[in-house]
């Protein structure tokens, strides 16, 4: 008996693992701070980031207060060469849904999903966020520093 969907595929069929994300020939990742948000002067959440020492990027994860996870090295989110770690704060909302870490290019425009799960497309200028109900900082200008959002 032989089922089909396990037979033989040629390899290009196989799902293959995705390779390990590198930023650069010898990554050197450390950790490298944290960014606090606050709102009245109440820590919410915060921002980790690791630094690497050769090529001098920066890998950010988000972090609810409470919730407590130790990050592989190995499973550094992927960003763009041409883009910046930055908090997208949205004014609508309130306590830990009223930001979120986001990466930003130069200029252009991101696709930003809501609480709602609505998608939203918000401008960037300057790597920041142009919006009536939304503003956003870059998490390289404010390591080791508290934002009152
Ligand atoms: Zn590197």
């Amino acid at each position: 008996m032989s089922d089909p969907k396990t037979g033989d595929k040629p390899d290009e069929e196989k799902p293959k693992a995705p390779a390990v994300y590198k930023c650069c020939d010898n990554p050197q990742i450390t950790y490298y701070g944290v960014t606090n948000l606050n709102i009245n002067e109440r820590t919410i959440g915060s921002v980790d980031v690791w630094r690497c020492a050769v090529c001098k990027k920066l890998f950010c994860e988000e972090k609810q207060l409470g919730i407590e996870e130790l990050t592989d090295i190995v499973g550094m989110p992927r960003i763009d060469s041409d883009a910046k770690w930055a908090v997208c704060i949205s004014k609508l909302q309130k306590g830990k849904d009223r930001w979120k870490l986001v990466k930003l290019k130069e200029n252009g425009t991101i696709k930003f999903e809501t609480v709602d799960e609505e998608i939203i497309t918000l401008k960037i200028e300057d790597f920041k966020i142009v919006d009536d109900q939304h503003w956003s900082f870059l998490i390289e200008d404010n390591v080791n520093k508290a934002i009152e959002i």
